[in-house]
């Protein structure tokens, strides 16, 4: 049985797009960072990171000390 029309395209254009990310993100110096809430995988699960604000590229785990500023000023 042939593949789904649509799929295979929409597969094609997932292809391209996460070529270009990877790409932008492989040229990008990561030099402007905030502290966001990421999710993991396919679940809902969240965690605080150090996300870089012009690809939102996982950069790196904050502090406690980070962690605790970042979460005073959420609630
Ligand atoms: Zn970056």
């Amino acid at each position: 049985m042939a593949t789904n029309r649509k799929v295979e395209k929409l597969l094609s254009q997932k292809n391209k797009i996460e070529r270009e990310l990877r790409e932008i993100r492989e040229n990008c110096n990561h030099t402007q960072r905030t502290i966001k809430q990421v999710t993991l995988g396919e679940g809902c699960q969240t965690s605080t990171r150090w996300v870089c604000d012009n690809c939102t590229q996982v950069v790196g785990y904050p502090t406690k000390n980070e962690l605790k500023k970042f979460l005073g000023s959420t609630i």
